[in-house]
């Protein structure tokens, strides 16, 4: 399928009088259609609700137009849990699916009355030192083994740092139905960046067995199921996007396959998408500033892997389109690189592009998930602004690029002035 930019060169002409690039836009319009969509895949389900992985795009811009949807926040940290307090976000809106879990952490998610998600049994007794037990409480559930569809690995939670063995989780309940919880919630995640209908049905069955085996051995109520994470997009033009409403369908039919003939048609189903809900709605737009011919052809960019890391992390393959050029042959063969001191900072190796001149502007696609968010200062390289392309093709700033001034913030050079 051909990947379309969702801004045309004339818009990215005029953003750029205002925001110098690099910067990552978002859309609006696409972000708020696909919350709906979501939705409406899993409106079969009385209680349904997806709580955004804050992680994935933490901007409280960005988490109130998903508030808006009716979405909640799916947090890990403690300044995640603030981000969800800037947004007015409390209580059972806030899913707190943290590890390696801080004391202050679990105090401020208990003071915001979130449902907080255990990750270890030993977790239980950590918190009990730091905060009351909640009516409704969760634990994350890691089955071992391998995770497979259609006999192939999708992932390996065995090796996975993450969540109970089946056994733990039966002692977390009982041993919190104790404590005088009411209600719970089981949450798993098991594979990342799915591109399959198949993988939150697979994940669905598998919880919703567990559910019906603790619930007839402990007797303990569950309330919701928490797919998590997972559902991923098509990053690479060859690649078929998820069908949502496939997959709600498909979590639908497990419901009524298992929990339904338990008498369990009351349990709710959560989501925490992080990927699915924003990765195709936001860009890396940035300007050609070099090109270089030695060995290899290449083009180097105003952005570098500290505005986008997966490429360097990864490996991963984000499209790229020339604004202006959307309709030219692929005839020159580039590596698209920035300019950190480090030979992984390429956006692209050896992709076929039309032919690039300086100046022109690149558009970075699907980086509105894990984007901005995995950003850092390597080099002394600054982060970028974020803007906001409204539904009314209006555009803001929600949040401005650093400037040399936030890198040295956090050095005290009046209290301990250097030598010299
Ligand atoms: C990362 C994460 C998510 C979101 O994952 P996506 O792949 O972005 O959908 C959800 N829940 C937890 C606990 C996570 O760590």
């Amino acid at each position: 399928m051909e990947k379309r930019t969702f801004v045309t060169l004339e818009q990215v002409k005029k953003m750029a009088e205002k925001y110098p690039t690099p910067f990552h836009l978002y859309d609006e319009k696409g972000i708020r259609e696909n919350a709906r969509l979501l939705k409406k895949a899993f409106s079969w389900n009385k209680g349904y609700r997806e709580y955004f992985a804050v992680k994935a795009t933490p901007n409280p811009y960005i988490m109130q137009i998903l508030k808006e949807e009716g979405i909640g926040a799916d947090c890990s940290s403690y300044t995640e849990l603030l981000l969800s307090e800037k947004v007015g976000l409390k209580g059972a809106d806030i899913m707190f699916s943290s590890n390696v879990t801080p004391a202050e952490d679990f105090a401020l998610a208990s003071k915001l009355d979130a449902i907080i998600n255990f990750d270890d049994i030993t977790h239980i007794d950590f918190y009990e030192k730091i905060a009351e037990f909640k009516e409704t409480m969760c634990c994350r559930y890691n089955p071992g083994g391998d995770f497979m569809i259609q006999n192939q690995i999708m992932d390996t939670p065995n090796d996975a740092k993450y969540g109970m063995t089946k056994q733990q989780l039966k002692e977390a309940f009982s041993k919190l139905r104790d404590k005088g919880v009411k209600h719970f919630g089981i949450h798993a995640f098991l594979a990342s960046n799915t591109v399959t209908e198949e993988y939150y049905p697979k994940l669905a069955k598998i919880l919703f067995k567990t559910a019906v085996e603790i619930k007839n051995e402990t007797g303990v109520h569950i309330s919701f199921i928490n797919l998590s994470g997972g559902v991923g997009i098509a990053y690479r033009p060859d690649q078929k996007p998820n069908d949502i409403m496939l997959i709600g369908e498909g979590v639908r039919e497990a419901f009524e396959e298992v929990l339904v003939p338990a008498g369990m048609e009351d349990v709710s189903i959560y989501t925490e998408l992080g990927r699915f809900m924003l990765a195709p709605y936001g860009c890396l737009v940035a300007k050609a500033i070099h090109e270089k011919h030695i060995y290899k052809e290449y083009i180097g960019l105003d952005a570098c892997a500290t505005n986008l890391m997966r490429p360097a992390m990864y490996g991963s393959y984000h499209h790229i389109t020339v604004l202006g050029k959307e309709n030219a042959l692929c005839d020159h063969k580039y590596d698209v690189t920035g300019g950190l001191c480090e030979n992984n900072d390429k956006f692209a190796i050896d992709r076929m592009l039309p032919k690039i001149d300086i100046g022109d502007y690149l558009v970075i696609h699907d980086t509105g998930a894990h984007g901005f968010a995995m950003g850092y200062n390597y080099n002394g390289k600054l982060r970028s602004a974020e803007i906001l392309l409204k539904e009314n093709g209006e555009t803001v700033q929600i949040r401005r690029a650093e400037t040399p001034e936030d890198y040295f913030a956090t050095l005290d050079l009046e209290q301990f002035p250097l030598k010299g």
